[in-house]
């Protein structure tokens, strides 16, 4: 239609794409291109999240969320925002009939593309001590269904951990023996990286586990959790030499490791075509967890910022790092 004369139409186009642009959701800014194997840094629309006023020369707290599709992640971090937009509330989980929104966790919004997604409002929280911090939430999402798309994942996995302050790593039901070499696989590219720039950036991981079913071996939440970490970490004799290393590479590799365990919220967020997220749907344990876990990531006193190199990093200095951890796998 190239028509001199404008469609009266046109003009509310416009306003809704301006609408669209400033609301708050979740912005693609690593996507990988599984047919060449290649990564693309939108560059714009990091500086664009990462660089304004308000933030930009504040130190930066990056909570990250990877592992597989379809397993729990935006859900989560769905939770997670509600937390930051309730900061100081009692019932911050909200009322029993909110849908939830956010990170578009609902099959069919998402495209399922490996990458990396920053939530565009970064959070300026007050510490207890006075300081002022930015909070970032990412989505970091990799397909593990093939040799080829593993390694992509890899590599999204490593930028993610290497840029963040905390790395939960979110995986159903157990820690799998194939969990701990992927893991395996992703710290190798980020020691490679390492190496390259002499920085150890790493920090925070966690493993959150769920629908855990075995509460009466090892109960739900951190120290359970942490106890169950501690027997699958453990390096024993017997054990295959492989097995073993990637038992002892995964301590080597970060400053904390923990394990929180997460029971299964029910047949209507697992199976229910129709739910929305409403918490009157949820299990009222998975609730109960969820409310120990959320704080223990985000609540005020507990923030870590992001260090690199043993110092701490700033939003607008995350940028860089972004840019020249992203040319070492451009290799
Ligand atoms: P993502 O691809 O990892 O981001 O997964 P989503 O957050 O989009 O969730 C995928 C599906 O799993 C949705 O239908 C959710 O309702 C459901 N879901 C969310 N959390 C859990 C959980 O802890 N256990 C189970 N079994 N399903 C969940
Ligand atoms: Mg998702």
């Amino acid at each position: 239609n190239d028509s001199p004369i404008p469609s009266p139409d046109e003009g509310i186009e416009e306003d809704k794409a301006v609408i669209e642009e400033e609301k708050a959701r979740p912005i693609p800014i690593l996507l990988a291109n599984l047919d060449e194997h290649t990564f693309q840094l939108d560059t714009a629309a990091l500086e664009k999240i990462l660089l304004q006023d308000h933030v930009k020369d504040l130190n930066v707290v990056v909570v990250s969320v990877a592992g597989a599709f379809r397993k729990g992640k935006s859900f989560l971090l769905d939770f997670m925002l509600r937390y930051m937009n309730n900061l100081h509330s009692d019932t911050w989980m909200g009322g029993d009939d909110d849908p939830l929104t956010g990170f578009s966790w609902r099959g069919g919004c998402e495209r399922e593309t490996t990458g990396i997604l920053l939530w565009n409002e970064v959070f300026v929280v007050d510490k207890p001590d006075g300081s002022k911090v930015a909070v970032l939430l990412v989505d970091t999402q990799g397909a593990f269904d093939s040799q080829s798309t593993i390694k992509d994942s890899a590599t999204v996995f490593a930028l993610s951990t290497m840029t963040s302050s905390v790395q939960v790593f979110n995986l159903s039901q157990n820690i799998q023996e194939d969990d701990l070499q992927h893991l395996q696989l992703f710290t190798e590219y980020g020691r490679l990286a390492m190496e390259d720039i002499h920085l150890k950036p790493f920090q925070s991981l966690m493993f959150l586990i769920r629908d855990w079913c075995y509460p009466y071996d090892y109960e739900y939440g951190l120290e359970g959790g942490n106890a169950f970490l501690d027997k699958k970490l453990e390096v024993r004799e017997k054990q295959h030499e492989e097995l073993q290393n990637v038992r002892k590479h995964v301590h080597s590799c970060f400053s904390t490791i923990s394990c929180f365990l997460l029971p299964h919220p029910g047949l209507n967020v697992a199976t229910n075509r129709n739910f929305d997220g409403r918490l009157r749907d949820i299990q009222a344990d998975f609730k109960t967890e969820l409310a120990e876990l959320i704080p223990l990531l985000l609540s005020p006193d507990r923030l870590v910022e992001k260090e690199i190199a043993g110092k701490k990093v700033t939003c607008g200095e995350l940028v860089e790092y972004f840019k020249s951890y992203i040319k070492i796998y451009q290799g």
